[in-house]
C-alpha cells in the first residue's frame, strides 16, 4: 500500500500534480477540497454546510471532514494507495487520518511538500480564477485568508509528520513535468 501525503499551500500545485501521481502509480485520489465541490455542486446538506466556510476561505470543521474521508476510505476497495489532497489540514486532522490507517494496517508513507513562495501563490490562484468558477479563487481577501489559514492552522501538520521521519520537500517551482519528475523521484525511493 502506498499511502502519500502531497502537501502545501492553496496554489502549490497538488491538484496538477496528484492527477499525474495517480495514472502513474495507479492510486486513488482523495481530494477534500473535490470532495466538498461536488457535494456544493449537488446542493447536498454537507455541500451546504461545507459551502458556509469555503466561500470565505475558511477551513470546514475538522469533524465534518474527518467523517467524510472515513466514508471515503471505507467505501474504496481494491486500492493500491491514495494520494490525499488537502487533507489532513490540522494535527485533529492528521490523528483521525492514522486512526482510520491504523484501523486497516496501512500507514501514511511519506507526506512530499511542494515548496512554493507567497507571491507566487498568489499569482497562480489569480491566474486560475479565471477558469476555476471558484468563488474561493475570486478576491485578494480571500486568497489571502486562506494563505493566512495555511500558515496558522496547516503548516504544524508538517512538523506531525516529521516528528514520525515521513516528511520530505519538493521545489513547487518550475515547469510541471520538472516537478512531477521530482516527485516521482521521491516515489520511488519509497518503494
Ligand atoms: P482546496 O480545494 O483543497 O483548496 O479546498 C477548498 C476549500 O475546501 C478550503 O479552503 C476549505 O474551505 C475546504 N477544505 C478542503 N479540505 C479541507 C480540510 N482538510 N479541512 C478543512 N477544510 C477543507
Amino acid at each position: 500500500m502506498l499511502n502519500i501525503v502531497l502537501f502545501g499551500p492553496p496554489g502549490a500545485g497538488k491538484g496538477t500534480q496528484s492527477e499525474k501521481i495517480l495514472k502513474k502509480y495507479n492510486l486513488v485520489h482523495l481530494s477534500t477540497g473535490d470532495l466538498f465541490r461536488l457535494h456544493l455542486n449537488n446542493e447536498t446538506s454537507l455541500g451546504l454546510e461545507a459551502k458556509k466556510y469555503m466561500n470565505k476561505g475558511d477551513l470546514v470543521p475538522d469533524q465534518i471532514v474527518i467523517s467524510m474521508v472515513e466514508d471515503k476510505i471505507n467505501k474504496s476497495s481494491n486500492v493500491i494507495g491514495f494520494v490525499f489532497d488537502g487533507f489532513p489540514r490540522t494535527i485533529n486532522q492528521a490523528i483521525a487520518l492514522d486512526n482510520m490507517l491504523e484501523k486497516n494496517n496501512i500507514p501514511i508513507k511519506q507526506m512530499i511538500a511542494l515548496k512554493v513562495d507567497e507571491n507566487e501563490l498568489i499569482k497562480r490562484i489569480k491566474n486560475r480564477a479565471k477558469t476555476s468558477g471558484r468563488e474561493d479563487d475570486k478576491s485578494i481577501d480571500k486568497i489571502n485568508n486562506r494563505i493566512q489559514v495555511y500558515n496558522e492552522e496547516t503548516k504544524p501538520v508538517a512538523d506531525y509528520y516529521k516528528k514520525y521521519n515521513k516528511y520530505s520537500e519538493v521545489d513547487g517551482i518550475g515547469e510541471i513535468n520538472e516537478i512531477f519528475l521530482k516527485l516521482c523521484s521521491k516515489i520511488d525511493d519509497l518503494n
